[in-house]
């Protein structure tokens, strides 16, 4: 049986060889034949000189290099449409994915699973990571489809049937957490002890998260769309309710004074409403802009692999 892993990284240029001598040690015990894809999502460092002599001194491992930083979700696209594995292993170069549980998941998927989730124990993480956390993987339950659940990354393995469902999943805008759980198939997870950064920084900044947590939401279903309705039918219905109410105490009482708060709260509240929901509205106009463009999700420059797609 091969196993491919698949590593996506950007500007990792130190973490590299550790992950590889790593990963390389845990198969000297396993009979299993082994690939490592490394995927160079157009790093503006050494990265891929390094991969470069890598791959001349170790045949198991490939590469491929993108022309610009097309995202982790574009690399790990790319990985899977190129992998050969049986099964394959997605992991982040950072070393913050121990490679020491890959027999484990391995062993999983022989028992029949064909997935193996690696699922990070947020225990010890801190309140900044963990409360914002808690309150997306809690709104995701109402808002999308899929059940997201918390600790669940893109670190598992997966096998060949999986691979295939998810490369028919052809979207531009990609949301792998989501995408691993639509399609399904027999599932196991097993727990593991998120590490410490080996070297460098995080790529996704706050902001990143953020942006990611909202292309979860809406890449799933039309929920807050359908929310905006619901939002704009009841604000409405208030709206003439307190128009009609209005109406009839002028004609009961003639004009009071002019209701400035009222008036002003009106105001307000209507405008933010319609903003949001333009908001909304233009977040699912932005996606279809994406989608019907139709460009590809990354552009090769340089790859060891004889033949690609
Ligand atoms: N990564 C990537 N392209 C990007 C950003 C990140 O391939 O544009 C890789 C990165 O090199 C790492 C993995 O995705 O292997 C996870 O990124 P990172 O460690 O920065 O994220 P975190 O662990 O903080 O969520
Ligand atoms: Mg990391």
């Amino acid at each position: 049986m091969l196993i491919s892993i698949i590593v996506p990284l950007y500007n990792e240029e130190t973490n590299i060889s550790i992950l590889h001598e790593k990963v390389s040690n845990v198969f000297l015990n396993l009979s299993h034949q082994f690939e490592i894809i490394f995927i160079n999502d157009g790093s503006t460092d050494q990265s891929l000189n390094v991969l470069k002599s890598l791959s001349e001194r170790d045949e198991h491992v490939k590469y491929i290099s993108f022309s610009n930083n097309f995202g982790k979700e574009s690399a790990m696209y790319c990985g899977l449409e190129h992998c050969n594995g049986d099964a394959v292993i997605i992991m982040d170069s950072d070393l913050q994915h121990p490679p020491e549980i890959i027999p484990k998941m391995i062993q999983l998927h022989e028992d029949g699973y064909n997935q193996v989730v690696a699922l990070r124990n947020r225990q010890n993480e801190s309140f900044i990571k963990k409360i914002p956390a808690k309150v997306f993987y809690k709104l995701s339950r109402y808002m999308i489809d899929v059940k997201l659940k918390s600790g669940e990354g893109d670190f598992r393995l997966i096998s060949k049937e999986v691979v295939n469902s998810i490369l028919k999943m052809t979207e531009y805008n990609r949301f792998s957490k989501g995408i691993f759980e639509w399609v399904g198939f027999s599932k196991t997870t097993i727990t593991f002890e998120h590490q410490e950064r080996n070297d460098g920084h995080s790529k996704f900044s706050i902001f990143k998260l953020i942006d990611y947590a909202i292309d979860g939401i809406i890449s799933f279903n039309n929920k807050p769309l359908r929310l905006c309705f619901y939002f704009g039918g009841i604000t409405m219905f208030v709206c003439l309710l307190y128009i009609f109410i209005t109406f009839i105490n002028i004609l009961l009482h003639g004009i009071a004074e002019p209701g400035y708060f009222t008036i002003i709260s009106a105001i307000l509240f209507l405008g933010g409403l319609q903003l949001f929901s333009l908001g909304v509205i233009g977040e699912y106009i932005g996606r279809i802009y994406y989608e019907t463009k139709d460009r590809p999700k990354y552009i090769i420059e340089q790859t060891n692999l004889k033949a690609h797609k």
